[in-house]
């Protein structure tokens, strides 16, 4: 009989490691903890939960990200599908109603007799074919037991969340709807438009605020794909303006506002709708201050305010091979952001590399290298072989091999390298009968 998996965390990376696994005849035992034991950014006990954006952000092929979910989409990723099916409006993003998210995952693998689902906290990692997505918040207990295996290699940074505001307490008469560019429906955002006055204003405020401080003020690692709004303002006076504030794309009263905070519908009620790039660091009576004067805000009601958390992550490329196995006990595979992948889809693709990994082992099977044409393969090589000061990677163009020729138009070039991939990935597939014949 195929050995059973352990796999430690339902979140993100853990129900796709356990729906493939699954798929493929394995039974799983999948461990969350909770909501006996909570982490500091999870709000409930619901599977997969998307602690800060409800975004799983650009959803087309010219974009890394967009290429990986569709390679995550033809292998069968319960991710994907889950996500498809709560989207929410965002323009080019394929944003979720994150309880709908949620919801269908938990349903899915409940409804599945392979899976069961054992809700408490692992304090040490149990012997057998062990699968490790506990996330970046990983319990104490567990990361102690971790620790242990595998020496000084835990690594941190610290990571932001966005505060969401009630739509009801948005003075539409100030704000438009709209999408940068059109995009989506064209309206898919509530746009806050800044004068120039007004974002001086913002901007003096913002740099005055009182932080939360970092327990760990020797090492303040930030992550700068999350980067804190404030931190970004403190970069420059303009540096907002041309990051999550750029007015480029959009049009009020006849011409391009000075610069526009944006909103983002948060669930399929569209009541809650969080504020794109503002995760934060601002003490909780300072957000109230300071964001109330962004025009349209002034009496916003805060349903979450941002915060601020340490991710803790191993040291992959000295610890993993390039089939998320630990060198050191080959029936130990670690998936999700606890690796050093960074973004939920991130996380999900390398759980979905890792259940299949993990399904080929029980079966006494070699585990799969995936190419390093297609995203997930480049993902997985840069996280396994990564050189020097090792920190976290969102999926990018640059990770895949250059085309052969040279191509100027940026979009068109972006969607060869895809084409690309997806032929690689289809060939992959066929050629591995043992590890894809459960999907038709
Ligand atoms: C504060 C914060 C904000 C973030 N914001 C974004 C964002 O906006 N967009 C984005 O793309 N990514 C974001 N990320 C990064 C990352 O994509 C998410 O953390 C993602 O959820 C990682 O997926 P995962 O499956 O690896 O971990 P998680 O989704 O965190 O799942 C791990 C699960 O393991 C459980 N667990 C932990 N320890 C144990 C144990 N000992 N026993 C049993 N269960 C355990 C946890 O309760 C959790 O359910 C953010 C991360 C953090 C921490």
């Amino acid at each position: 009989m195929d050995e059973s998996i352990n796999i430690i965390g339902a979140g993100l990376a853990g129900t796709e490691a356990a729906y493939q696994a699954a798929l493929r005849g394995i039974p799983v035992k999948l461990y969350e903890m909770r909501p006996q034991q909570m982490t500091p950014a999870h709000k409930g006990s619901g599977f997969a939960e998307l602690v800060c954006s409800n975004s799983l952000r650009a959803y087309g092929m010219e974009s890394a990200v967009g290429l990986l979910k569709e390679e995550m989409r033809l292998m069968d990723s319960l991710i994907i599908r889950a996500a498809l099916v709560a989207r929410v409006p965002a323009g080019g993003a394929l944003a979720v109603d994150r309880k709908m998210f949620s919801d269908y995952i938990e349903a899915e693998l409940n409804a599945n007799p392979l899976v069961n689902i054992v809700k408490e906290q692992v304090l040490t990692i149990p012997d057998g074919l062990t699968i490790i997505a506990a996330g970046p918040l990983v319990s104490p207990a567990l990361s102690e037991s971790i620790a242990e295996i595998v020496g000084g290699e835990m690594l941190y940074f610290h990571d932001a969340i966005a505060p969401i505001v009630a739509k009801d307490s948005i003075d539409m008469e100030k704000v438009f709807f709209a999408s940068r560019y059109g995009k989506g429906n064209g309206d898919d955002y509530i746009n806050c438009p800044l004068d120039k006055e007004q974002y001086q204003l913002f901007y003096q405020e913002i740099l005055a605020a009182e932080l939360y401080p970092l327990k760990d003020f020797e090492k303040q690692k930030l992550f700068s794909g999350c980067m804190p709004i404030e931190a970004m303002a403190a970069c420059g006076y303009d540096t907002m303006r041309f990051g999550p504030l750029k007015p480029v794309g959009l049009e009020y009263q006849g011409k391009e506002p000075y610069a526009v905070v944006q909103l983002r519908q948060d669930d399929a009620g569209a009541t809650m709708f969080n504020m794109v790039g503002f995760q934060t660091r601002l003490k909780r009576g300072e957000q109230e201050r300071v964001f109330h004067l962004i025009t349209g805000l002034e009496m916003a009601e805060f349903l979450r305010y941002g915060q601020m958390h340490k991710n803790t992550y191993i040291n992959s490329p000295l610890l993993l091979n390039n089939a998320l196995q630990l060198k050191q006990r080959i029936n130990l595979l670690f998936a999700g952001q606890i690796t050093g992948v960074e973004g939920y889809v991130e996380s999900a693709a390398c759980g979905l590399a890792a259940g299949i990994n993990g399904a080929l082992l029980a079966q006494g099977k070699e585990p799969l290298v995936f190419p390093p044409l297609t995203a997930l393969g480049g993902l997985l090589r840069y996280i396994t072989t990564a050189t020097g000061n090792f920190q976290p990677m969102n999926v990018n163009f640059g990770l895949l091999p250059p085309l052969g020729q040279k191509i100027r138009d940026k979009k068109q070039k972006n969607l060869q390298i895809a084409e690309r991939s997806i032929a690689e990935l289809i060939s992959f597939i066929a050629a591995n009968p043992q590890a894809f014949n459960v999907i038709s």
